[in-house]
């Protein structure tokens, strides 16, 4: 039997020759996503930038490095995580990726999320939250709290960008919203520790809607 691992890769090497909408003519890498299948916890934000393009990694220019410094403040490191963008390939200029572009893209996404089955899913700013919660308010409303999702969570936070365009307040907010993060994931541990008493975990098939 082929393992969520090598599915993984297996779905990264077709990602690789994508043609499914304009933003293949301009990529120099697709950026399909980084980390193992085994991921407890995921991050999905928007697009590749100017360096992951040029990279082929998700997160590597400095929203990367916020990332980065806000998982080690609830302990944990990047190697621990999986992390994704709604798109795969960079938008020209990073202007905003377009509805038709989305839509020939989340079936990627839709088979990382099936394949990483995480307990706890980050969306990362307007495009991700959007895409999972089918919210029409934005991320300031939608953030501070979980969402059940699937048959996992989902916590809803600013997108690492905004944090350094808009300083502390934000800043603050993403703080609390990976405390949350963590508070999740402790749950879940202890949980696991006592099996007996954990609730089954149903899947709501309305959110299963990302995957058709
Ligand atoms: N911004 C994103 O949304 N994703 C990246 O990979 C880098 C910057």
């Amino acid at each position: 039997m082929i393992s969520p691992e090598e599915e993984l890769r297996a779905l990264a090497e077709r990602t690789a020759g994508c043609t499914a909408c304009r933003l293949a003519e301009g990529r120099t890498h697709v950026v399909f996503g980084d980390g193992g299948a085994a991921a407890e916890l995921m991050f999905i934000g928007e697009a590749p930038g100017f360096h992951e393009d040029k990279q082929g990694l998700p997160f590597v220019g400095a929203a990367g490095k916020l990332l980065d410094s806000l998982l080690g403040e609830i302990g944990l490191k990047r190697e621990q995580v999986y992390i994704a963008n709604v798109i795969k390939c960079r938008p020209p200029g990073n202007r905003d990726p377009r509805p038709d572009e989305i839509e020939a893209c989340k079936g990627y996404l839709a088979e990382q999320l099936k394949l990483v089955d995480p307990v706890v899913v980050v969306t990362l700013g307007n495009f991700s939250t959007k895409l999972l919660l089918k919210q029409q308010a934005g991320i300031t409303r939608l953030r501070g709290r979980s969402y059940p999702w699937w048959n996992r969570v989902v916590v809803p936070t600013f997108h690492p960008a905004a944090a350094l365009r808009g300083g502390e307040g934000v800043l603050a907010a993403m703080r609390e919203d990976f405390s949350l993060v963590r508070k999740l994931l402790a749950e879940r541990e202890e949980s696991a520790r006592a099996p007996a008493e954990a609730p089954a975990l149903e899947g709501d098939p309305e959110q299963l809607e990302l995957f058709r």
